[in-house]
């Protein structure tokens, strides 16, 4: 049994949320991201957050990327700037966080020991929001004492697979879950985040929220990616609640996607699709 009413995430709940951006505003003014992502055979995921992260609002984006990243991410992403590795095939460094707003780290970043050291640096060092994701949280269940490093208002990003590597306890039923779910939340004092059809979320203290936005089109590789980003961008806009950051993140990312579909097609949307649609749906909650 669900012990406090859950909410669902429609446009309604929204209004008034998601600022419009000031006449007078600038760069500074909607934070500048850091995404630390991609590995050999995984580019695309950084690709695909940055470009998400980029049409989610931010003022400014850096990405770290090994060096095999490198070009392909300056040629696919020419709005962010780019920060190598020394790395050829995988993250292996933390820079210097001291300019950023909010870090994310995990899109294809792969489970190299050198880039779970960065993953625990970053948790070490971090006095800004965090969004993790992806072989971020794999190594994560790998390494459970990583998990007490966390910074509280961390929004963590899992699929149903990555939630239980996550927990190390496979889930009874859904409703287990979702219980598990919120545990999770309280105890480690972070939003977590729970991915597929009405993906919900669940917070520090203890509320879960279902999104309604979203179809099955979505149900393609490079989909969660595209969420990351796009979450990053919202969590490093200091106007912005972390709580709110989350909530208008995976409504706005499930409604690019259903833009997206309309012209697409279930099975012909890809996750580039949803990145084209993010600026129309964030419109739509300004
Ligand atoms: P990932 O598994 O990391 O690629 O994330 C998949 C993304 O697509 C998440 O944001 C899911 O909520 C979304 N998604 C996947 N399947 C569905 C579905 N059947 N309905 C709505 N959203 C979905
Ligand atoms: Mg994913």
């Amino acid at each position: 049994k669900l012990a406090v009413d859950n909410c669902f995430i429609e446009e309604n709940f929204l209004v008034g949320r998601y600022p419009k951006r000031p006449k007078f505003s600038h760069k500074g003014t909607f934070g500048h991201a850091l995404l630390l992502a991609g590995s050999r055979g995984k580019i695309g995921a950084a690709v695909l957050a940055s470009q998400a992260c980029l049409r989610g609002g931010t003022g400014l984006l850096t990405t770290c990327i090994p060096q095999v990243g490198y070009d392909i991410l300056q040629a696919t992403a020419p709005e962010a700037m780019c920060l190598p590795d020394p790395a050829l095939g995988h993250l292996s460094e933390l820079p210097d966080l001291q300019p950023y707003a909010a870090v994310g780290i995990g899109p294809g970043l792969g489970q190299e020991e050198a880039s779970r050291e960065v993953l625990r640096q970053l948790l070490e060092a971090a006095k800004v929001p965090l969004v993790i994701d992806a072989d971020a949280l794999n190594l994560l269940g790998a390494n459970q004492e990583l998990l007490d490093l966390l910074p509280p208002d961390t929004l963590l990003t899992p699929h149903p697979k990555e939630f239980e590597r996550l927990t190390g306890e496979p889930a009874r039923d859904d409703y287990h879950r979702l219980e598990q779910l919120r545990q999770f939340a309280r105890q480690r004092r972070c939003f977590c985040v729970l991915k597929g059809a009405y993906t919900a979320l669940a917070t520090p203290d203890g509320q879960i929220y279902f999104n309604s936005t979203g179809n099955p089109g979505m149900a393609t590789g490079g989909s969660g990616d595209v969420l990351t980003g796009l979450l990053l961008a919202l969590r490093a806009d200091k106007r912005l609640s972390a709580c709110n950051a989350a909530l208008i993140g995976l409504y706005a990312h499930g409604r690019a996607g259903d833009l997206a579909v309309q012209q697409t097609g279930e099975a012909g949307l890809v996750a580039g699709d949803i990145v084209r649609f993010i600026g129309p749906a964030l419109q739509e909650l300004a």
